[in-house]
């Protein structure tokens, strides 16, 4: 079914060119098919009895195993995301990075990236997203993909292990739903308007990052 679409990667990882960017005998690093920011790829461990898992139960042991491939994965994401996107020097609208914080890899990555597993998650074979939080992407189509990525539905890398399993009816049904929407950079709130929303973002990132000198 659908939701076996990501094994392949880590079954044969040498036959993905195009969309495999990293692979060792424990992990693969995959660009996601339908990315949600500028920058989107997929960590997936190899180990049959990890990719079976449930990510809300990923432990410290199992944290240790992908830090090295998230922190292989963050780097590309910076690459190439400032390979895209050059310094603009001037009109830069606050509060954002300056050109100093945006050239500093750590504070990229600190302020302008995430990781992290959903709670309730589509596919199964384990996987950890590493994307940038720009929501910029042809691919973000709906009120889901939005409030997928930047509600507690999304469970960020820093708070595994959980200490419970989240409920994934009240993720899917409440905060899903519920959640109104608002812009990342400025928290403008867009309620339920996801085309407004969607508009906005695109200004946003125009303003802050393209047309760069
Ligand atoms: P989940 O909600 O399960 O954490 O996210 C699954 C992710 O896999 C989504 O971001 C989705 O865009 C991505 N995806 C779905 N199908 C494919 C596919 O066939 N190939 C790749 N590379 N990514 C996929
Ligand atoms: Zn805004």
């Amino acid at each position: 079914s659908f939701r076996y679409a990501l094994k392949g990667f880590i079954d044969y990882p040498e036959r993905y060119t195009h969309d495999v960017i990293f692979y060792d005998s424990d992990v693969v690093i995959v660009r996601d098919k339908f990315p949600k920011s500028q920058g989107h790829l997929l960590v997936m461990p190899r180990d049959s009895d990890i990719t079976d898992l449930d990510p809300t139960l990923i432990d410290n042991k199992i944290k240790s195993k992908l830090q090295p491939a998230i922190d292989r994965a963050l780097d590309v994401i910076y690459k190439e995301f400032h390979e895209r996107y050059g310094l603009k020097e001037s009109s830069r609208k606050k509060p954002f990075l300056t050109n100093a914080e945006y050239e500093n890899k750590q504070y990229f990555i600190d302020n302008f990236t995430q990781v992290g597993i959903h709670g309730a998650p589509s596919m199964n074979n384990l996987h950890v997203h590493i994307m940038t939080r720009d929501f910029k992407s042809p691919s973000l189509k709906n009120k889901k993909h939005f409030n997928s990525f930047t509600t507690e539905f999304f469970v960020n890398w820093v708070k595994l292990p959980l200490n419970q399993k989240p409920d994934e009816t009240f993720l899917e049904k409440i905060v899903i739903k519920q959640t109104e929407m608002k812009c990342v950079y400025c928290g403008q709130n867009f309620k339920n308007r996801f085309s407004e929303l969607k508009l906005h973002l695109d200004r946003e990132f125009t303003m802050r990052f393209e047309n760069r000198n």
